[in-house]
């Protein structure tokens, strides 16, 4: 019989937390086989295996964080004969190959040395083979635990991190662009749940606009479900652009979604901001100028892109596949009615006093955004 073996990462260093993480990955994989078939899945002495060799339950697994690799096996009793059986059927026919054995369960007669020996030797008697242990081009793997044997020869990487879930909440504030939604993945990746906000200016964003954050919010969902917030944008943008000179805006327009995504957080008991600033690349992400806009935000704020180059950024995002959505043309509504040279070096005392003369009411776009459930 053919199941997948999943085996995560981190999660087995992590002492007393260990059944809860496993449980959760459980339960997260679970939740997202949602149509045909519904394997069981049970966790078995450091690792988790489905019962089912479809090929949509592996396309789930590549993207479920928390995986850091897994397997298509053949199951067999624990026993020695069944175990020689599938590996010489696993085998390949020709060219070089080891065995590596992982016993998890001690009880088993013969040590992890003498099952590669074994197994080796019976696959070289069957077939035409040599044995290269350094370098081999195929290797068959052999993992025992106390019930069954598994067996297989292609290991499939994973997202890696932790189980969506055990990290609590974060709001993670999405534009249109290229580098949030690879921190809202990185978010996820590391364990924590998203919450999806995006501030939107009706009469600057088409209907394009808008296809494009759903669908960047459904790709992102494909790793784990997430909520999206669209918050309208417009009415907050255009007192700004009442009251604040052209060179500030882009710096109250940014304290402005903190200040909002914090109520969001409030309400959703998230923990922390995410966002996708990167150090220097822009003016509003000068440190002077981000120590500003983060002033404004009640929650500590998270920039997990910070230290890398935008082709890094580029190839994650192609990696998560949100980049092909990202490069659509859209109209970015930070750069509403901004100088082209906005201040570089604000100062969060001549700022709280700019914006003490404007009427945001940022609690009512708050209260009126729309809410959309993905995955
Ligand atoms: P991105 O590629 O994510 O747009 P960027 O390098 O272009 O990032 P900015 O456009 O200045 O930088 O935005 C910096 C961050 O501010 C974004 O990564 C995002 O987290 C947040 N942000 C900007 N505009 C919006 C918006 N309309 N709604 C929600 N968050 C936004
Ligand atoms: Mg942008």
């Amino acid at each position: 019989m053919r199941v997948y073996v999943v085996h995560y990462s981190e999660i087995a260093l992590k002492g007393k937390n260990r059944s809860y993480f496993e449980r959760k990955l459980v339960s997260n994989i679970k939740e997202k086989i949602k149509k045909g078939e519904k394997p069981r899945i049970r966790r078995e002495y450091g690792r988790i295996v489905v019962e089912s060799g479809s090929f949509e339950i592996g396309e789930i697994l590549k993207k479920t964080p928390g995986v850091r690799y897994f397997a298509l096996a053949i199951k067999t009793e624990p026993d020695i004969d069944g175990i020689i059986k599938a590996a010489v059927d696993l085998a390949p026919d020709s060219g070089t190959f080891r065995v590596e054995t992982k016993r998890s369960f001690k009880e088993f007669p013969l040590n992890s040395m003498e099952v590669n020996r074994i197994v080796g030797e019976e696959i070289l008697k069957r077939k035409n083979l040599k044995v290269n242990l350094k370098n081999p081009e195929k290797t068959v793997y052999i993992e025992i635990s106390d019930r069954n044997a598994y067996i297989y020869s292609e290991r499939v990487d994973g997202v890696g991190g932790l189980p969506v879930g055990v990290s609590g909440r974060v709001a993670c504030l999405l534009s249109g662009g290229i580098d949030s939604p690879v921190s809202a993945f990185m978010a996820m990746k590391r364990g924590a749940e998203a919450i999806l906000i995006h501030f939107f200016n009706s009469t600057l964003h088409s209907p394009g606009v808008r296809r494009k954050i759903h669908d960047i919010a459904r790709k992102l969902s494909e790793y784990h479900r997430l909520k999206l917030y669209m918050v309208p944008f417009r009415d907050i943008q255009l007192e700004i652009v009442r009251c604040i000179p052209s060179d500030y805006r882009m710096i109250i327009y940014r304290r402005s979604m903190m200040r909002m995504a914090g109520m969001i957080a409030e309400r959703e008991n998230a923990k922390a901001l995410f966002t996708g600033d990167n150090l220097g690349q822009v003016a509003s992400q000068t440190l002077a100028n981000m120590k500003v806009i983060y002033n404004a935000s009640d929650y500590p704020v998270f920039t997990p892109l910070i230290g890398f180059d935008k082709e890094e950024i580029v190839d994650l995002a192609k990696k998560i596949g949100t980049y092909g959505i990202s490069i659509l043309p859209y109209d970015d509504c930070c750069s509403l009615m901004v100088s082209r040279h906005p201040v570089t070096n604000a100062s969060i005392e001549e700022v709280e006093r700019m914006e003490e003369v404007c009427d945001l009411r940022e609690k009512e776009a708050v209260e009126s955004a729309e809410i959309f459930e993905y995955g």
